[in-house]
């Protein structure tokens, strides 16, 4: 559930629970009140009754029938009233009360005050009971005084009525309005997450959020922090970008003068010739890591120069088989099936990718195993595929091999492993090539690894079409 919806079902739902409870009371208070005034003349009305009969009572209830008074001259009109003698006949009653039977048989027969509603002939009635003592305290009479409640029944009707339309109308307003204002408040914020996603989607840090018209509010003042951030983050990866390029760029003189300096010690002689060797093969090595950074630099930067040629991959990866088998040493390294394959991008950069992923198969694999070249084609792309039967990599480190600096344990406790860049910059350049590499291995020691590089096949000459879609 959304968070307008549940504001807005907050909202409402308190008000209705409000509305409920103030109409329970008022209604109740309005009913409670006007019943009281009906209760307070009946009750009046059977005391000015009792007050005019009682003389005569106490000379026995023979006498009392003739003595009755005449009810008409007791309350207002619309209070009717009946008196009952002992024996169930009806002694006298009001005028315009036509009803000969017990308005409230039940009061009647118990003999006690009472004051009840009672429905005779579909009419609402208040009655009110009261019996009359004698000296020798037995019933001599009751009286039975009653009111119509219709007018008590119109009224807390319409108060019903206008009670429940008019706390339906609040709530549905204050539902509607509620719904409006939250979202109103809550549509900037939806803004900034969309902002946000396309910064992530794009890894563009320029994109700023679109500033609300209430700048002042919690939500504009969200909106100017989140762009204050995303502000000093664009800085600073730019200065540590600017920091990566021009350090790694300038290290590469003094690394040049180092190397030059030991081949020139080395033709003068005098010098130890290990230390020397130790100084070339650390200089080279750093030289190596100084290139490779400076690489990684221009790909985060989109400054790296790349060619858009037709390379010939088979010819490329004929070229890399022949350059590296120089080197294998006591690993085989082997051609295997080979299809013509014509893909657009920098020969020299694809050439930087084959290398590092034969050199990598050839490092890892221990001597007397074999490692594995081979090209296919694939619908409209071309794969390059490494095979070795080295060490494998375990599922888990997999994932891994692709980040910068990185190297599974077996390589790190090894002599043989680089600095970690050499996959991460092959990926790279694979994937400005509109490509990737993909890596397979069941991790066990023999099984070895798979290394996939996946090219998009050049259009052929005249289809009009620059790459292929993706596969
Ligand atoms: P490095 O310069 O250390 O070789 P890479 O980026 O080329 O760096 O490789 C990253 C890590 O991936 C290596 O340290 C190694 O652990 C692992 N790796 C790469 N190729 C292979 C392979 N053919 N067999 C086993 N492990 C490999």
């Amino acid at each position: 559930m959304n968070l307008r919806l549940r504001l807005t079902l907050w909202y409402s739902g308190i008000l209705a629970v409000v509305t409920v409870v103030f109409g329970v009371v008022v209604y109740a208070m309005v009913a409670a009140i006007l019943t009281n005034q009906i209760d307070v003349s009946l009750k009046s009305s059977a005391d000015q009754i009792i007050a005019a009969i009682r003389p005569a009572s106490l000379t026995g209830a023979s006498r009392l029938v003739n003595t009755l008074p005449n009810l008409e001259r007791f309350g207002s009109l619309s209070v009717f009233a009946q008196i009952w003698l002992p024996d169930g006949t009806l002694a006298v009653k009001s005028e315009q009360l036509t009803y000969t039977k017990p308005l409230d048989p039940d009061a009647l027969k118990d003999g006690q005050t009472a004051l009840r509603d009672v429905t005779i002939d579909g009419v609402h009635l208040r009655v009110y009971t009261q019996p009359v003592l004698g000296l020798d305290g037995k019933v001599q009479a009751t009286v039975e005084t009653a009111a119509l409640l219709h007018t008590v029944d119109t009224t807390t009707n319409i108060l019903l009525v206008v009670l429940i339309s008019g706390g339906v109308v609040a709530v549905v307003a204050a539902a509607v309005i509620g719904g409006i204002t939250a979202q109103r408040a809550l549509a900037p914020l939806e803004t900034i997450t969309q902002t946000a996603l396309q910064i992530t989607r794009a890894d563009d840090l320029s994109r700023r959020i679109p500033m609300p018209s209430a700048p002042q509010d919690e939500v504009g003042r969200l909106g100017m922090a989140f762009n204050e951030s995303l502000e000093r983050l664009e800085r600073l990866f730019n200065t540590q970008r600017r920091f990566l390029a021009d350090v790694s760029h300038d290290l590469r003189t003094p690394l040049t003068t180092i190397r030059a300096n030991v081949d020139l010690l080395r033709r003068m002689g005098g010098a130890d010739p290990t230390s020397l060797d130790a100084i070339q093969s650390e200089a080279e090595r750093m030289s190596r890591m100084v290139g490779d950074v400076l690489v990684l630099a221009q790909v985060d930067a989109g400054t790296l120069p790349l060619a858009h040629d037709l390379v010939e991959l088979d010819t490329l990866l004929l070229e890399v088989f022949q350059e590296t088998q120089v080197v294998a040493g006591g690993v085989k390294l082997v051609l295997g099936e080979l299809d013509q394959a014509v893909v657009v991008g920098d020969r020299d950069r694809l050439k930087q990718v084959l290398l590092n992923l034969v050199s990598n198969g050839l490092k890892y694999t221990p001597e007397g195993g074999r490692v594995t070249l081979g090209l296919a084609l694939v619908n409209e792309w071309v794969r390059v595929t490494v095979t070795d039967t080295g060490p494998g990599i375990p599922p888990g480190e997999l994932p891994r091999i692709f980040d910068r600096f990185y190297r599974t344990d077996k390589a790190r406790s090894r002599a043989v492993g680089g600095a970690g860049l050499g996959l991460s910059i092959a990926q790279s350049i694979a994937q400005l090539h509109g490509g990737r590499i993909e890596a397979a291995s069941d991790g066990q020691a023999g099984h070895g690894t798979t290394f996939s590089l996946w090219l998009p096949l050049a259009a052929p000459k005249g289809s009009g079409i620059a790459s292929p879609a993706q596969a």
